[in-house]
């Protein structure tokens, strides 16, 4: 275990690179809290950005299993980061953290933000500290930071899933809409095998409510082949446990509606990542400058546990019930009586 308390920059520098998904909390949580701590007690300060460069570097280990207090002390500094920076002058339309938002498919940054040097050297060549110690740039890993942690938790992201995901979209969208320009089969199998072992809760969200948008398409006649569902009910079997016990705090009816499998889908992969969940705060409005106005949409919803978990029953549900139509339609088991209505073979359309 690692006494953070004395340690200069480049030795802390160091423990945090230690830390990854898989850390015992006896190592990790003396870092974090060490790093929040330090960052809460001057979150717009000249060293902000290396506490913010420190829970950045952590992130992996935050977006999983942390200790609960430890979370939410980076939480609390990062909002608080966030907050104190923004006040701070700035005359750049962009930054260089928005130009790694693209590489972030599984959501967690292994790369550098330069945020301890002060430099970033990239493809394109060499970022200086005027950009790279910019209060913006330090405001803009903090809300990534945070976002990834607890989604939804920080507004004014910028806007814009990774390219990779944007491409899955639209792939997908094309199998929910009927109009599909790839194998269908092969999608549908590889997406449901595609989940990380230790998932962000925005890429878990995501994969769940991808596989609900889609579940419908593959109990349709459409797909005649068992090997879809039956990787589809593994992916979700396997999914379920992977979401915390978090409790639900939503009111009844806060809960999203996914009855539109266009809109789940397009949501499903706007969910995994912060630029992409930023897309849906858009939409509602949700990140305009007035917040009061829309405190009634509780995005974080879509990252529920009790949704989520509720959302996946439905999706077992569907997907068993169609298997168990293969085994009626294929006279493997044929129907035994009338008496017996749960093996009806269900209808073709499976519109929600
Ligand atoms: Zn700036
Ligand atoms: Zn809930």
């Amino acid at each position: 275990m690692i006494d953070p308390t004395g340690l200069t920059v480049p030795q802390l520098a160091d423990a945090w690179q230690s830390i990854h998904t898989t850390s015992p909390s006896e190592e990790a949580d003396p870092l974090v809290l060490d790093c929040a701590r330090r960052l809460a007690a001057d979150p717009g300060g000249e060293q902000a950005r290396l506490w913010v460069a420190g829970l950045v570097t952590m992130t992996g280990y935050l977006a999983w299993r942390p200790g609960r207090l430890a979370e939410q002390a980076a939480l609390d500094a990062l909002h608080a980061a966030v907050k104190a920076l923004d006040g701070q002058p700035c005359s750049h339309d962009s930054h260089p953290f928005q130009a790694e938002m693209d590489a972030l498919e599984d959501e967690i940054w292994l790369g550098d933000t330069g945020l301890l040097t002060g430099k970033r050297t990239t493809d394109e060549g060499d970022t200086g500290p005027e950009r790279v110690l910019c209060p913006g740039n330090v405001a803009g890993w903090a809300r990534l930071a945070a976002d990834v942690i607890a989604p939804f938790s920080v507004r004014r992201v910028p806007v814009g899933a990774p390219e990779y995901h944007e491409s899955c979209r639209k792939t997908l969208s094309g199998i929910v809409n009927d109009y599909p320009y790839c194998d269908p089969y092969e999608e549908l199998t590889d997406e449901a095998d595609g989940l990380p072992a230790r998932p962000t809760r925005g890429v878990l969200a995501g994969f769940l409510v991808t596989m609900n948008a889609t579940c419908w398409y593959a109990t349709s006649e459409r797909v005649t082949e068992r090997s879809v569902l039956e990787a589809m009910i593994k992916g979700v079997e396997e999914a379920v446990p992977l979401l915390d016990d978090r409790p639900c705090t939503h009111d009844p009816g806060e809960h999203p509606d996914t009855r539109d499998p266009d809109a789940a889908n397009s949501a499903g992969y706007q969910l995994r990542s912060p630029g992409g969940r930023a897309e849906i705060a858009e939409y509602y409005g949700w990140d305009e400058e007035d917040e009061a106005e829309h405190e009634d949409v509780a995005l974080d919803a879509w990252v529920c546990p009790v949704f989520l978990e509720g959302l996946a029953e439905d999706t077992l549900t569907e997907l068993r019930s169609g298997l168990e139509a293969f085994g009626t339609a294929d006279g493997d088991h044929p129907e035994t009586g009338d008496d017996e209505p749960e093996a009806d073979a269900p209808e073709a359309d499976h519109e929600p």
